[in-house]
């Protein structure tokens, strides 16, 4: 029997590598698939991005419901291919009786749909996106609140090339926030002031003030999946690629008096062993502020509840 539970939120982790998929012998633990998280919470069924890992969702979704139908939304937090290019192999979309609902904001240099509709049109996939045989729908967004059936999705821009938002999902059993690409907005600031020739001062205010409406965003968060895809060393070589380091993303989730924190978005380049030893970086920053801030990295295949 399908199991959307009304009782109890659950989250699964699906994909949790940011940039390209990476199998391998490197990567068996904490995973390959890019970006993807299926919630289940007050009867619905809602999926963060459908980047690579979505197509194991699918293969779940079918196994689970049988010849029941299946109805979820797909909620996208941007276009970037490591969020988007599963979704021409989420079986559940060549389904008649399945109904899906694809949500998310107008990107640069189109809107939504026709977004989404490009990477499936030839010659880059044989099935256009209006043919899937599923019961599609596609809404572009345009608030900033709104409700998929009893839960509230709030949801923010970030800072990240293009146009690209967090999403913080309000269940019964609490909260959970997924902010998968991000850059700090403290070290733009002279990459900002170069760029908009705004003075230094400027500059600093306006990353203080960013940064300060994030962590009102996810003030509180019972879960929060946030971008660490480079360690503090790397993110020097990185600035302005629009991803978190680990102490940037560690300060973020303690500033918000997060429950806990996975760290999400894990770069290509970093195996297993290196993701393990970024948690315990992550987790020794974490206690030199005094924080009880609870701390893993996302690993595909691990679910898990919220107790509230
Ligand atoms: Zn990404
Ligand atoms: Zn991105």
């Amino acid at each position: 029997m399908p199991t959307v539970s009304p009782s109890s939120t659950r989250v699964k982790l699906w994909g949790v590598r940011g940039s390209i998929p990476v199998p391998g012998p490197g990567t068996l633990r904490y995973g390959g698939n890019t970006s993807c998280v299926e919630v289940r919470a007050d009867g619905e069924i809602i999926v963060l991005d459908t980047g690579s890992g979505v197509r194991l969702l699918g293969l779940a979704l079918e196994k689970e419901f049988g010849t029941q139908p299946i109805k979820l939304s797909l909620l996208s937090t941007h276009a970037h291919w490591d969020h988007i290019q599963g979704l021409p192999f989420f079986w559940p979309a060549y389904e008649e009786e399945n109904e899906i609902q694809l949500l998310g904001y107008k990107g640069v240099g189109g809107g939504f749909g026709a977004i989404l509709a490009r990477q499936m049109a030839a010659p880059f996939f044989p099935v256009r996106l209006r043919d899937l045989p599923c019961k599609l729908t596609i809404q572009e967004l345009n608030e900033m609140e709104f409700h998929i059936g009893a839960v509230r999705v709030t949801s923010k821009f970030v800072n990240h090339p293009g146009n690209c938002v967090g999403y913080r999902l309000f269940t019964r059993s609490g909260s959970i926030s997924f902010v998968p690409d991000n850059e700090p907005y403290e070290f733009r600031k002279l990459h900002a002031a170069a760029c908009a020739r705004a003075s230094a001062e400027q500059a600093r205010k306006f990353a203080i003030s960013e940064r300060a409406k994030l962590v009102e965003f996810l003030r509180g968060s019972d879960l929060l999946l946030l971008d660490a895809q480079y360690t503090d060393e790397e993110y020097q070589e990185h600035i302005g690629w629009g991803h978190g380091s680990l102490s940037t993303t560690v300060a973020m989730a303690v500033d918000a008096k997060v429950r806990k924190l996975l760290l999400f978005h894990h770069d290509p380049s970093h195996d297993d062993a290196m993701i393990d030893q970024m948690v315990e970086q992550a987790r020794q920053l974490a206690a030199d502020r005094g924080s009880a801030l609870e701390i893993d990295a996302a690993q595909e295949g691990v679910e898990l509840a919220l107790d509230h």
